[in-house]
């Protein structure tokens, strides 16, 4: 800025003062996932968050007093401490003014780093053959450390001397992020339009929900078995001396919130072993409690060569994502060492001392508290909470979930499965309605799925409060579709 730059903005700018923050933020910043026209004309809200504490976040819509609503998506599914805890802003601080930043490169640590990574290689579930996993590398978003996941898996079979092995299997409906690798291995189009994705080295395979994939009269571990066949198929026609890896979240996140079928993952692995494929199993979501287990691969039976960790790794008080390395990957790279040389991969934040710090202290309250516990407890109780509340309507055609991972899906016939006609946006319409009653919830991408993910804190009360301004909304924009004579 020149010398007749303008004084500094305050924290918080009163509406009486041009250019107000909302007319600021529609200036100056280019939004994710928001529609770039209408916020730039305002036909979208300015929507500034103040602050949060527990499971309520305080919201200012166009520069409105703020209101208080209960976030019932943990922001991204990740805020699974809950909002405001002062420990972890403790020792954010602590580390800030110690070390703020020294890079881990050429075998450089911090002491918070090694705690961390012992800590998170005993916590974590055991990989293939049983075996414990072995290193952590460290990463500063879930997209970046699926990067680093795709280049060890081309790193692993070079140095096994497959260099053809390189492709990796994702499915539909798959959410592994927004960079260009963990992009392309995204299932949804959503994320792939008008950006040249997904790249040509993603294999695709069909999504793992039985609601809306088994054949009529098909039970869950048929539907299963088939999805398995289907994935031998699918290696043999594309060519197993090609197939790297394979790329799995234990639950799918953002493409729904949908729990495996029954026997899903150990018909998946048997056909991975056959064909010497590596299983990635990306743990962002469900890492660290969220399903009611320390890791969704504890839940289901999943031994992974490679764990993606994010999101709940600091319930994001700070970026840092992580990839757990299992012996199989890590016993190849370590003999590998002599003839390739040094590792040619890492970040500037790899390892970054705020990072590893929030880590720790979030880790020390998750398990001082049992929230994984609290969320196994909780989340039973909630989804039976949500069938009550949700079963009898006429546009339920699911309620599912799993630990505090919870959703409806709506149809328009739920005997014949029709569709809702995407042009009504009904799960938005009904997410924006329970925000006017209180509550954050998500009308998920590319679907008529309404999204629970909370705080791992939630009690039983706010579970109730939750489901019954979900159903109240759902209830409010029927009546509103019905008046419009909107046809579902
Ligand atoms: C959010 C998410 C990612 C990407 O994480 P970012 O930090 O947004 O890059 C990857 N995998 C899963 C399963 C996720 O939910």
């Amino acid at each position: 800025m020149s010398a007749t730059a303008q004084p500094p903005i305050a924290a918080v700018v009163p509406e009486s003062i041009t250019p107000s923050l909302p007319e600021l933020d529609r200036a100056s910043v280019l939004h994710p996932s928001t529609s770039i026209a209408d916020f730039a004309s305002g036909k979208l809200p300015s929507t500034i968050v103040e602050g949060a504490s527990g499971v309520r976040i305080r919201i200012s819509e166009n520069g409105a007093p703020a209101t208080e609503l209960i976030d019932a998506f943990a922001g991204l599914y990740c805020v699974n401490i809950g909002y405001g805890r002062s420990e972890v802003a403790d020792a954010i601080g602590r580390q800030a003014h110690q070390l703020a930043y020294f890079h881990t490169y050429a075998g450089h640590s911090t002491d918070e780093m090694i705690l961390l990574s012992d800590r998170l290689v005993r916590m974590a579930p055991v990989g293939h053959d049983g075996e414990p996993m072995q290193r952590v590398f460290y990463g500063t978003s879930g997209s970046d450390a699926n990067e680093t996941n795709a280049k060890l898996v081309w790193y692993y079979h070079n140095l096994i001397g497959k260099p053809r092995k390189k492709r990796i299997i994702a499915r539909e409906r798959a959410y592994h992020g927004n960079s260009v690798m963990a992009g392309s291995m995204t299932g949804l189009n959503f994320y792939h339009n008008f950006m040249d994705l997904p790249v040509s080295a993603i294999v695709r395979a069909g999504a793992p929900h039985h609601y809306w994939g088994a054949n009529p009269g098909e039970t869950e571990e048929q539907f299963s078995a088939r999805r398995a066949g289907e994935l031998e198929a699918l290696i043999l026609r594309e060519d197993p001396e090609t197939i790297g890896a394979f790329i799995g979240e234990p639950v799918l996140g953002t493409g729904g919130l949908i729990p495996p079928p029954a026997g899903y993952w150990a018909a998946i692995q048997a056909v991975l072993r056959k064909y010497d494929i590596l299983l990635i199993a990306d743990e962002v979501i469900t890492g660290f409690g969220r399903t009611g287990r320390l890791f969704g691969c504890d839940r289901y039976g999943i031994q992974p060569d490679l764990i993606t960790i994010a999101k709940g790794l600091t319930s994001a008080y700070a970026p840092l994502s992580g990839v757990i390395v299992g012996k199989r990957v890590y016993d190849v790279m370590k003999a590998g060492s002599a003839e390739a040389g040094v590792f040619p991969h890492g970040y500037t934040y790899t390892g970054h001392p705020i990072g590893v710090a929030a880590a720790n202290a979030n880790l020390d309250i998750l398990e001082r508290e049992n929230l994984t516990g609290n969320a196994d407890e909780v989340g039973s109780y909630m989804l039976a909470a949500l069938h009550n509340a949700f079963d009898g309507l006429p546009i339920t055609g699911e309620v599912r979930g799993v630990g505090l991972m919870l959703a409806v899906e709506f149809v328009a016939d739920p005997g014949t499965k029709r569709r809702l006609d995407p042009a009504n946006t009904v799960t938005y319409r009904i997410s924006k309605r329970a925000r006017e009653l209180g509550v954050i919830t998500r009308a998920m991408p590319q679907s008529e799925a309404l999204g629970f993910a909370p705080p791992l804190v939630l009690s039983r009360a706010e579970a109730d409060q939750i489901v019954e301004t979900a159903v109240r909304a759902t209830r409010e924009v029927l009546d509103e579709l019905s008046r419009e004579s909107v046809q579902l």
